[in-house]
């Protein structure tokens, strides 16, 4: 006697995590490296390949593939409703030189997977699903990150996007030809119900509580710097302490107050001092301008401007005490982002139906879901990462929680795109 996939009970349907997990280890195997990571920059011949495994394992899933202007890739399974708005589910697939095996790529092979198990159960839904792997998230060969989505969602105009040029002078839109990938926009949806995308975490909260799945809520607003401190270059001996202009020495204040006002936010204030050059870094001579990237993020508007006050005050401060000058460059502004409540509330019942661990989180890092909740209501679903390590070969995420964020997905999906009766 045989059991049909269809006589299981379907309350909590659950996709099949061990071909999830080859899945993505064979979609590794494509710019792999030494170390066990990938390298597969976007708009690459390895990114060529990665898209056409992925176009043919969609295919064998009887989706239409087809991509967009830009080279967002597509693959649509019909909904009961063929002309309602879509619900759209994945993330990317290009890395980082020396990426991992999960980052993106866990998204969009947790969608497929879900489709997949919908198509093995028979399910069929009220509105079209469509997996998307965005263009460019990386934003490393050619800048900047969230190209694909960033288009989408017109912060970026086409001829500007592919005017832009990698380190060789290679511009995106002579790239994106020589692999095949432009697309018709009107191919492709431009309008979404909803978007999902699962993402290893990329940070180590949900390790450090033993949580599974982590709810995003939104994203961090985000506020860059780029700080010039000048004073006056001279020999380290015969200059006495006390007539001094060290560039340095108020540099070092820069970085301990803009960790302090980081730290004095609460669980979401973040601030980094991440870049940092000493002119003219010679072991006799004292430093006469130091250049630094100041970079401070919040969940809350009004909290993230006060903490550019106070990092402004400092350098009034430093300025005041040191005679030193200092000059600020305001290099990039992201308010910060709320995911749409819907998709909140599905990804929290999907992570409740499985009885998973979790807890909301606010997003630190950057995502096309970011950029499509400007346009779409959208989610996230966020799984552990070892650590909290990613853009690195060591990236790492267990077996069980990929499987998890496959499922979380499925039922969130299953949710925004509702079951046909
Ligand atoms: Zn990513």
């Amino acid at each position: 006697m045989t059991t049909a996939m269809n006589d299981q009970p379907l309350t909590r349907t659950t996709v099949d995590g061990e071909h999830l997990w080859q899945r993505l280890m064979a979609l590794a195997v494509i710019g792999a490296t030494p170390k066990g990571g990938c390298n597969r920059q976007a708009l690459t011949e390895l990114d060529r390949e990665g898209r056409a495994l992925l176009t043919q394992w969609c295919e064998a899933e009887g989706l239409r593939v087809r991509t967009d202007a830009i080279g967002n890739l597509f693959a649509r399974r019909a909904g009961r409703q063929s002309d309602a708005d879509p619900v759209v589910i994945g993330s990317h697939i290009d890395t980082q030189p020396t990426g991992g095996k999960y980052d993106g790529c866990f998204g969009v092979l947790a969608a497929l997977e879900v489709i997949r198990t919908l198509n093995a159960l028979d399910i069929e839904t009220e509105r079209p699903i469509e997996l998307v792997a965005w263009t460019n998230e990386e934003g490393c060969r050619f800048a900047p990150c969230m190209m694909g989505a960033g288009v989408f969602t017109g912060k970026l105009s086409l001829e500007a996007a592919r005017g832009r040029t990698d380190g060789d002078g290679i511009t995106v839109g002579e790239a994106l030809d020589a692999i095949g990938q432009v697309g018709r926009d009107a191919d492709c949806p431009r309008r979404f119900a909803g978007y999902l995308e699962a993402h290893i975490e990329q940070g180590p909260i949900l390790e450090d509580e033993e949580k599974t799945i982590g709810v995003v809520t939104g994203a961090l607003g985000l506020k860059w710097f780029d700080v010039t401190i000048t004073g006056m270059e001279a020999h380290a001996g015969p200059t006495p302490m006390h007539l001094r202009r060290d560039a340095l020495l108020g540099a070092t204040r820069v970085v301990e107050a803009v960790n302090r006002i980081g730290g004095a936010h609460g669980p979401d204030g973040r601030g980094t001092v991440g870049a940092f050059q000493v002119s003219p870094n010679s072991r006799n001579v004292i430093p006469g301008q130091v250049t630094l990237s100041v970079d401070l993020r919040h969940r809350d508007v009004e909290t993230l401007a006060s903490m550019v006050s106070e990092f402004q005050n400092t350098l009034a401060a430093i300025e005041r005490d040191t005679g030193l000058e200092t000059q600020v460059t305001p290099t990039a502004d992201y308010p910060p982002q709320f995911f749409d409540a819907g998709c909140i509330d599905a990804v929290r019942r999907g992570a409740e139906a499985h009885e998973c661990a979790y807890r909301e989180i606010v997003s630190g890092a950057g995502h096309d879901a970011v950029y499509i909740s400007d346009v779409a209501p959208a989610g996230m679903i966020f799984i552990p990462c070892e650590n909290g390590i990613s853009h690195n070969e060591s990236e790492y995420a267990a077996p069980k929680h990929v499987t998890a964020g496959a499922n979380v997905l499925l039922h969130a999906t299953l949710e925004l795109a509702g079951k046909a009766t």
